[in-house]
């Protein structure tokens, strides 16, 4: 009996592990996530020696105004607009010059760039309409954008703040950033708003 009772544990950790990793499948393959407040994006920032990492995840809603792929021509300005500003992160996260640093990686992602398949297309059809507190028709496709970037700083020791309010000024859909700062000093977890968009690493 005891040596059953033992292996048990064991027995049941690799169909946990599938579980996990299907449902990381399921949400990757969506593109959007359940649940997302529209006007709150989420920021991972990680300094490591010269390596600065910044993670930035926001509702499309955020930095286009809309969230359903672009069909016109002035859907059509406003992402190119977006990622345009997203693809200057030095700026866009006013970096400062002091700490010269260069971007090593970036990567942008979002169903309105039209760069990865549509797959919420033909099962979000059959979706329920969900009605809001208002009574509202709430027939809404939610997308992200997401920004991943890496950036190598010569004197990171000039990095002394994360200074969010190019973000804000940039996509004033914004509200609010819950940022996790991981740096020498510890890890936090900050809520950045446009009057209080300065975070020290
Ligand atoms: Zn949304």
């Amino acid at each position: 009996m005891r040596p059953l009772l033992l292996a048990l544990p064991f027995a049941l950790l690799p169909l946990a592990a599938v579980q996990v990793a299907h449902a990381h499948d399921h949400e990757h393959e969506h593109g959007s996530l359940e649940a997302h407040e529209h006007g709150v994006a989420r920021l991972n920032a990680a300094l490591d020696g010269q390596v600065l990492e910044l993670e930035l995840q926001s509702p499309a809603m955020n930095l286009v105004g809309f969230e359903h792929a672009p069909s016109t021509d002035v859907d059509r300005a406003k992402v190119a607009a977006a990622r345009t500003q997203l693809e200057h992160p030095l700026a866009l996260f006013s970096l400062p010059k002091a700490a010269a640093c260069v971007v090593a990686k970036q990567e942008l992602e979002s169903p309105l760039f039209g760069d990865t398949p549509q797959a919420d297309d033909h099962d979000d059809d059959h979706d329920h309409d969900a009605k809001d507190a208002d009574g509202h028709e709430h027939h809404h496709q939610h997308s992200e954008i997401h920004a991943h970037y890496q950036f190598t700083c010569a004197n990171p020791e000039a990095l002394r703040n994360l200074d969010l309010g190019a973000v804000f000024k940039t996509f004033p859909a914004t509200q609010k950033i819950q940022v996790q700062l991981i740096s020498p000093s510890g890890q936090q977890g900050v809520e950045a708003t446009a009057q209080a968009a300065t975070l020290k690493f």
